[in-house]
């Protein structure tokens, strides 16, 4: 018997394949992709914010610098584009890392404002060329270097942005620079700018990319039982720590239940260990198959012991949601034959706790526990419940 693997197995798989592809063309496959890009997003948006404000600064330092150097009808150019083509565009796409529902569309936006000055410069220098200011060319060279390295541009998105500021350039240079020997040398330089800052931007991505699936990897690995794909006990705690404030803040009831598998020490000694394991996945999975909402969490609890934490549930539908997951683990038919019910059950122990009482989290668990004990005793594959912190015979 081999069971496919499940959430966490295959959470993890996805990362580990990716690392093996090597991910030379820098792009993941399907979700993976997505859940990059917002990392990225994530990781990058102070840094974008404050090279925004660096090269704000920067645009501003040369507009002084115009004023100083450049003849009068050539800077109201210079300046003027500089002031109210680069800066402003520099400025919205800084703003916009501080608005939340932008961040999605960061990426673009700082791209085109990375474009919209690398052709500002273009202009900036066919303005100078034109009117015979000496203006050196190699303001070009910077944008195209702070594009790369500076902006958290992904490397598409700033090969692009590099791609137009370099056409307008040639362009600029082809039309009014008449010295032929210095627009060769300028065109490859500034094609030479853009293969090594290219290149230096694929080794940061790649970098950055290795850090993702590393990351969210180890991550995996520290939240979920190894055997299983569930989510660990450390983790179990965690979560319905977070999740339980959450529900006494919106007055919602919340459910436990422990589960046990029934004469499992028998089932080791007449199948084996390895079979045992398993058999403990086979669980998991019908497990996790029964907490499917949201804000339900399905954790290996220990040894063969599950827990399962339900948000927001009726009272009512205890007894049949337990019900199922007894009947999710019998119906397995996995043989079990020193058991007296043939295959392998499960007990369990559910406890309720309405919204308006005032528990602490571990009071339900170890009532959920008393309650599985009860089961138990009642001759296993069997629930029972606990509203209130009291047997449900006693609620009328
Ligand atoms: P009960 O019905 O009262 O729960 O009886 P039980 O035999 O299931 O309970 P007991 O606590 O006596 O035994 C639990 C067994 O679970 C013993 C232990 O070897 C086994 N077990 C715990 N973790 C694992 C595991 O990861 N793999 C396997 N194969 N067995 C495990
Ligand atoms: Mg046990
Ligand atoms: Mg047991």
């Amino acid at each position: 018997m081999r069971i496919p693997s499940i959430v966490g197995d295959a959470e993890q798989q996805q990362y580990t394949e990716a690392l093996e592809s090597g991910f030379y063309a820098l792009q993941f496959k399907g979700a993976l992709e997505s859940e990059f890009v917002a990392f990225y997003i994530q990781y990058q948006l102070r840094r974008m914010r404050i090279a925004g404000i660096v090269a704000v600064l920067l645009m501003a330092c040369f507009i002084v610098v115009d004023a100083t150097t450049l003849p009068a009808h050539v800077s109201k150019w210079t300046m003027g584009i500089r002031a109210f083509a680069i800066i402003p565009a520099i400025t919205v796409a800084t703003l916009l890392t501080l608005w939340a529902r932008a961040k999605p569309y960061l990426v673009i936006t700082s791209s085109i404002a990375a474009t919209i000055t690398g052709l500002g410069i273009d202009v900036i220098i066919g303005v100078a060329l034109e009117k015979g200011a000496a203006l050196p060319y190699e303001g070009i060279l910077l944008v195209i270097l702070f594009t790369y390295f500076v902006s958290c541009l992904t490397l598409r998105a700033a090969a692009l942005a590099n791609a137009a500021t370099m056409g307008g350039f040639l362009l600029v240079e082809w039309a009014w620079q008449a010295d032929a020997q210095l627009r060769v040398y300028h065109a490859a330089f500034v094609i030479v700018a853009n293969i090594i800052g290219a290149l230096g931007c694929y080794l940061l991505e790649h970098t950055t990319r290795r850090n993702f699936l590393m990351t969210a990897l180890l991550t995996s690995l520290a939240e979920r039982d190894e055997l299983t794909g569930l989510y660990n006990r450390r983790m179990f705690n965690a979560l319905a720590g977070r999740l339980w404030g959450q529900c006494q803040r919106d007055r919602v009831s919340i459910a436990v239940a422990m589960v046990d598998v029934d004469h499992f020490k028998l089932y080791n000694d007449r199948y084996g260990h390895l079979q045992g394991d398993e058999v403990l996945r086979a669980v998991g999975k019908a497990l996790q198959g029964i907490a499917r909402r949201p804000f339900d969490i399905a954790a290996r609890y220990g040894g063969e012991e599950f827990v399962i934490l339900w948000y927001d549930v009726w009272e009512y539908e205890l007894d049949h949601m337990a019900e199922v997951l007894c009947q999710a683990v019998s119906g397995l038919a996995i043989p079990h034959e020193a058991s007296k019910h043939g295959v392998v059950t499960i007990s369990v122990g559910v406890a309720l706790s309405k919204a308006a009482r005032r528990i602490e989290l571990s009071t339900l668990l170890s009532e959920a526990d008393e309650a599985l004990y009860e089961a138990k005793g009642m001759g296993r594959n069997r629930w029972t419940l606990r509203y209130d912190g009291l047997p449900s015979d006693m609620i009328e």
